[in-house]
């Protein structure tokens, strides 16, 4: 069967593509021939147009002997036109290298192979995807074409879409990222103000103080620690509730933040406690700022409907000579706080002696609170006699000798123990032990002795006191009138109707109150007016001074006036030697304690001196 050009019927008015077979006879004539036509127009066919997909490729079939083009499948190409198209000799020779090259084999082997083969080709400046196969029995061509141009763009145009996807993706995921990052930011910064700052007044709190304080360390520079307390606060709260208290708090960090400048750090340390830092190192001016502090707080507060008014202590630690670490800082501007307080000023500045005595302080209340349940103390009585020589009384003093601090002066151990809450204990253990001493001694003496026992303020606060005096009293079998109580001014500072009302109550029951350390506080005569007192103790700093020095025998001359116009008895106490009683007595006071009369010593010595004289 051989194939024949592509031509056009007139009788179908159609171009087919003939096919004929000759038909031999046996000795090999050809007898007939049968012919065939394809249609190449018929549409659903294979030759019609179908075969290609645009404008950029194609399938041709071309005829190796003519050169001549059979079908092509290719937009804008009519039937007719194929018969026409032939490619040239140097068309064909182009090609066949382009060919060759590509594929890397001869021409003939290719035509002998019978196997489809691919290659690139470029023609009018454009490259294409090329497949060829050759069949030898109707030597045929069959050549399909690309162009690489639209695949280019369709693979752009897909990269576009999916990079420009992608980047708005990812733009819009930056975006959100953003929002979500400077929500995430700005609550961190929240949670870190919240961390380092008070709910309450706004101020810096602990951490935030301590943040400061170690930057400022780092930085080297000089600065002071300024730490302010509101005295009595919980009075506040205890009056007016918390929630005033709290509001007072308020208003008392607002003020302070006015009264500081802006390169001073300001916090509250917990409860009533506030701290200025500041660069002001220079004591003096350190001090007069404090004060107008101290000045300006102590200014009465609104708070709601109430008018306040608090008391301030403050204690100052400078860097880097009070401490070059943060918490040996805050402990030496506490220690400053806490000796203003002993020493009931209102600004103290640090020094080193203050570290010695308050640690002193605390062995000292240790050990004080082992010796008391330990029973390590004991009394001893110092006599009090009239200008003969007499003995009216005796005066308990306490004594404690430590196994570890040794002797120690209760000058030193009765304050400690106000402090620390063992006065109360310590006050009953002397009213007791010396009551309970004293009461066979009273009896065996001939003549009447007076008790004479220092009394703390605490103890004289305490609700219950009179009960405990008289009950004491009772169970050691010593007459009321026999007890004198010592006390001293600073008790009339704070409460003083308090205070009166409880004298009245012992002096009902037939207990005399003196006054101990007479003349050396500063209220002493407006303060006699008004308490029903029996007697005055002439203190040992005039007694020193009177043989030498005409203005301390005056003043004994005005204490001796005022004991007789308010009719108060009068001893003199540390009366060392004769001249100092003959001088007293030529003043006008006639009964004495002190070293010239006798020490401080155990009862039984005294017992034993009594019961001797009375056996003379
Ligand atoms: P005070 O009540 O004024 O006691 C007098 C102090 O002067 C005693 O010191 C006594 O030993 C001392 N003294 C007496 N005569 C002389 C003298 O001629 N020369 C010198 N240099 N000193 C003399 P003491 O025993 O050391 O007591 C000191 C203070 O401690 C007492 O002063 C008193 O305020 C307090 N105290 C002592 N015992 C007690 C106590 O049992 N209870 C309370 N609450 N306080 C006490
Ligand atoms: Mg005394
Ligand atoms: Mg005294």
């Amino acid at each position: 069967m051989v194939v024949g050009r592509t031509y056009h019927v007139d009788a179908l008015a159609e171009w087919v593509i003939p096919v004929r077979k000759a038909l031999r006879a046996p000795d090999g004539r050809v007898v007939a021939v049968m012919t065939a036509g394809l249609r190449v127009g018929e549409a659903g066919m294979i030759f019609s147009q179908q075969l290609h997909d645009s404008l950029d490729d194609s399938v041709i079939l071309f005829r190796e002997r003519d050169r001549y083009v059979q079908f092509m499948s290719r937009d804008n190409i009519r039937p007719e036109q194929y018969s026409e198209m032939q490619f040239s000799e140097t068309e064909i020779a182009d090609q066949r290298r382009v060919f060759e090259d590509s594929v890397g084999l001869s021409k003939p082997k290719i035509m002998e192979s019978r196997e489809a083969f691919t290659f690139f080709s470029r023609r009018d400046g454009l490259k294409y995807l090329a497949a060829v196969i050759y069949d030898p029995h109707y030597e045929l061509w069959t050549i399909s074409e690309s162009s690489f141009a639209p695949l280019h763009r369709k693979f752009s145009a897909t990269l576009l879409f999916y990079v420009s996807g992608s980047l708005l993706i990812i733009g819009i995921l930056y975006l959100l990222f953003r929002v979500i990052d400077r929500a995430e930011r700005a609550k961190r910064q929240e949670l870190l103000f919240q961390a380092r700052h008070d709910d309450l007044t706004g101020l810096l709190n602990r951490a935030g103080l301590l943040d400061r304080l170690k930057f400022r360390l780092g930085r080297g520079k000089p600065f002071s620690l300024v730490v302010i307390n509101i005295d009595n606060f919980s009075g506040i709260n205890d009056r007016f509730g918390l929630e005033h208290g709290d509001d007072m708090l308020v208003e008392f960090g607002g003020r302070l933040k006015r009264l500081v400048y802006e390169s001073d750090d300001l916090a509250r340390l917990g409860g009533d406690e506030f701290v200025i830092v500041t660069p002001n190192t220079d004591l003096p001016l350190l001090t007069e700022v404090c004060d107008g502090l101290v000045q300006n707080l102590v200014e009465t507060f609104e708070v709601g409907r109430l008018h306040l008014q608090v008391g301030v202590r403050i204690g100052v630690a400078r860097f880097p000579d009070d401490g070059d670490a943060v918490s040996e800082l805050i402990r030496s501007a506490h220690l400053a706080l806490h000796e203003a307080r002993q020493s009931r000023s209102t600004v103290c500045v640090y020094r080193s002696d203050m570290e010695t005595a308050y640690l002193r302080g605390l062995s000292v209340e240790q050990r004080l609170r082992f010796g008391l349940a330990a029973r390590n103390l004991h009394m001893v009585y110092q006599p009090q006699v009239d200008e003969r020589g007499t003995m009216t009384g005796l005066e308990a003093l306490v004594r404690w000798q430590d196994d570890e601090l040794g002797f120690v002066s209760p000058a030193e151990f009765i304050p400690v123990a106000e402090r620390s809450g063992l006065m109360i204990p310590l006050g009953k253990f002397v009213l007791d032990t010396s009551l309970e001493e004293f009461s066979p001694l009273l009896a065996d003496s001939p003549r009447a002795l007076d008790l004479a026992i220092n009394i703390s303020v605490i103890q004289f606060c305490q609700a219950d006191f009179v009960e405990t005096v008289l009950s004491a009293l009772a169970a050691h079998q010593v007459a009321p009138e026999r007890l004198v109580l010592e006390i001293t001014e600073s008790l009339f500072m704070d409460n003083f109707q308090q205070v009166l009302e409880t004298v009245c109550r012992l002096r009902d029951r037939g207990i005399r109150i003196a006054m101990d350390d007479f003349g050396t506080g500063y209220s002493s005569l407006s303060l006699l007016r008004q308490l029903p007192l029996d007697e005055l103790k002439i203190d040992k700093s005039f007694v020193d001074a009177v043989v030498d020095d005409e203005k301390a025998a005056n003043m004994v001359r005005s204490i001796v006036a005022i004991a007789d116009s308010h009719k108060m008895s009068l001893i003199a106490e540390g009366v060392e030697d004769k001249a100092q009683a003959s001088a007293l007595i030529k003043l006008g006071c006639f009964r004495f304690q002190g070293y010239h009369f006798g020490r401080p010593v155990a009862l039984a010595e005294i017992r034993d001196g009594i019961v001797l004289a009375s056996q003379d």
